[in-house]
């Protein structure tokens, strides 16, 4: 059994998860666009039952009829959104991981909300560090 450690921004927020990725999925719904406000959103999901907060408050936001997001109520990180037609699932932030560089999603989904350049951004300038 594998274990997962994660945090928020600001450190407040610690959790763990001890057990199995179920998936890791690039989301590109217009929900996750606009709660995320970002182009796609990426997450990591685990069961429910192994997913725990070592420290930290968090806040929650109900984002449609169904999902919640709930994130650090003191930086804004959020950490997982809940769903309950998913409730054995915590589908978790995957920039909240640590070692995420270790861990590749599996599958797009909503792929027909999909921005058109997304397939594209390889093929941009990219530079090592930020420019001003
Ligand atoms: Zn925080
Ligand atoms: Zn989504």
């Amino acid at each position: 059994m594998s274990t997962f450690k994660g945090s928020c921004n600001c450190e407040a927020v610690k959790y763990q998860v001890s057990g199995k990725v179920q998936k890791i999925v690039n989301c590109h719904c217009d929900l996750c666009r606009k709660i995320n406000g970002s182009a796609f959103s990426t997450y990591i999901i685990f069961l429910d039952n192994d997913f725990e907060i070592l420290s930290g408050e968090l806040k929650s936001h109900s984002v449609s009829e169904n999902a919640t997001k709930h994130f650090c109520g003191k930086c804004g990180t959020p950490i997982f959104n809940s769903d309950p037609k998913f409730s054995e699932l915590k589908i978790v932030y995957f920039g909240t991981l640590a070692l995420a560089n270790e861990l590749r999603p599996d599958i797009n989904i909503y792929s027909e909300s999909e921005l058109e350049w997304v397939n594209n951004i390889n093929s941009l300038p990219s530079f090592k560090q930020g420019i001003k």
